[in-house]
C-alpha cells in the first residue's frame, strides 16, 4: 500500500483529487471564487491531461475525482471526458447547469449509467434571489436541465452557496429540488467563502488552510491544497495555498500535500462544513 493510500484509508488524508478543467465561464456570478466570465484567460487543462492525473491518482490511492472551473462543459467533449474519468475513479462534475440544451445535452447521455455525478448549482427557490448572484434566467435555466438530465439517467446532485439565513427559502428550495428529481441525501449546502470575487462584494466567511479540508487540487498552474486555494483575486492566481508548481508525477503534489497534514497539530482540521 502506499503512504497515500493508507493516508486516505485512515481518513488523515481526503481521497478525492480535484482537476480544474478550465478558468472561464458564461456566467459573471457576484461570489466567484476564480473571478470566472467569458473574457478571463483560456488556462486548461486537457482532456488527456486529466486522464493522465486521474490515472496516476489512482494508482497512488486516491478514491475520488472531481472537476471544476469555471464552467467545465465549456470544453469540448467533456461529457465524454467525464465518462472515462469515471471508468477510473468516482468522479462528480460541478457545473453551472445552463448548457444542458441541444447538443450538448445528447451528449450528457454518456453518463447515464456511471461513475459519474453532476453537482449543479441553484442557490435559492426564489428566481429573483438565485438570478441576482448567478445572473438573468439562471434559474429557468436550471430548473429546466436538472429533470432533463434525470430523465436520461444522469446522477444530479444540487449545490446551493449562500450566506445564512432565510430558513423558509431553503425549506422551498428542499421542496424543489425533491420534485426536480434530486433527494435530499444529493443536496449540499456550502457558505459563501471569501474569496475571489466575493472579496470584492464584501460576500462570505474567510476560509484559511485549517478551514478547508486537504483536498489535491490540480490546475493549470500547479497544485493546490483545496480546490477553494486555487482562486483568482484581482485578476491573479492566490498563491497562499499553492503546494507545488509541479503536477507531474503526481505523487509530488501528493506528498507535499501529505507531509503539510501529517504536521498539523492533532484537531486542526476542517471547521467549515464545506463538501
Ligand atoms: S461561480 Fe461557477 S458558474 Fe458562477 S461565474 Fe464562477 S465558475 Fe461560473
Amino acid at each position: 500500500m502506499t503512504a497515500i493510500a493508507g493516508a486516505v484509508a485512515d481518513g488523515v488524508l481526503p481521497g478525492r483529487v480535484w482537476l480544474y478543467s478550465n478558468y472561464h465561464c458564461n456566467l459573471v456570478c457576484t461570489y466567484c471564487l476564480t473571478e470566472s466570465g467569458p473574457k478571463v484567460d483560456r488556462r486548461e487543462l486537457s482532456a488527456d491531461r486529466m486522464l493522465e492525473v486521474a490515472q496516476q491518482a489512482a494508482e497512488l490511492g486516491f478514491t475520488a475525482l472531481g472537476v471544476t472551473g469555471g464552467e467545465p462543459f465549456l470544453q469540448p467533449d467533456m461529457a465524454e471526458t467525464l465518462a472515462r474519468l469515471g471508468a477510473i475513479l468516482p468522479t462528480v462534475g460541478l457545473t453551472n447547469g445552463t448548457l444542458f440544451t441541444g447538443r450538448r445535452l445528447a451528449a450528457a447521455e454518456v453518463l447515464a449509467g456511471s461513475d459519474v455525478a453532476l453537482q449543479i448549482s441553484l442557490d435559492s427557490a426564489d428566481p429573483d434571489v438565485n438570478d441576482e448572484a448567478r445572473g438573468p434566467d439562471n434559474f429557468a435555466r436550471v430548473v429546466a436541465a436538472i429533470p432533463a438530465l434525470v430523465e436520461r439517467g444522469v446522477t444530479v446532485r444540487i449545490a446551493t452557496t449562500r450566506e445564512l439565513g432565510d430558513e423558509a427559502d431553503m425549506s422551498r428550495l428542499c421542496e424543489l429540488h425533491r420534485g426536480l428529481g434530486v433527494p435530499d441525501s444529493d443536496h449540499v449546502m456550502r457558505p459563501v467563502i471569501s474569496r475571489g470575487r466575493a472579496v470584492t462584494t464584501g460576500m462570505g466567511v474567510a476560509a484559511g488552510m485549517n478551514d478547508l479540508p486537504a483536498e489535491l487540487t490540480i490546475t493549470a498552474d500547479g497544485a493546490f491544497w483545496s480546490p477553494f486555494g486555487a482562486t483568482v483575486h484581482g485578476g491573479r492566481l492566490d498563491t497562499d495555498l499553492l503546494l507545488t508548481r509541479t503536477t507531474d508525477p503526481l505523487r509530488v503534489p501528493a506528498l507535499t500535500l501529505l507531509g503539510l497534514v501529517e504536521g498539523r497539530p492533532a484537531g486542526a482540521d476542517s471547521t467549515l462544513n464545506i463538501r
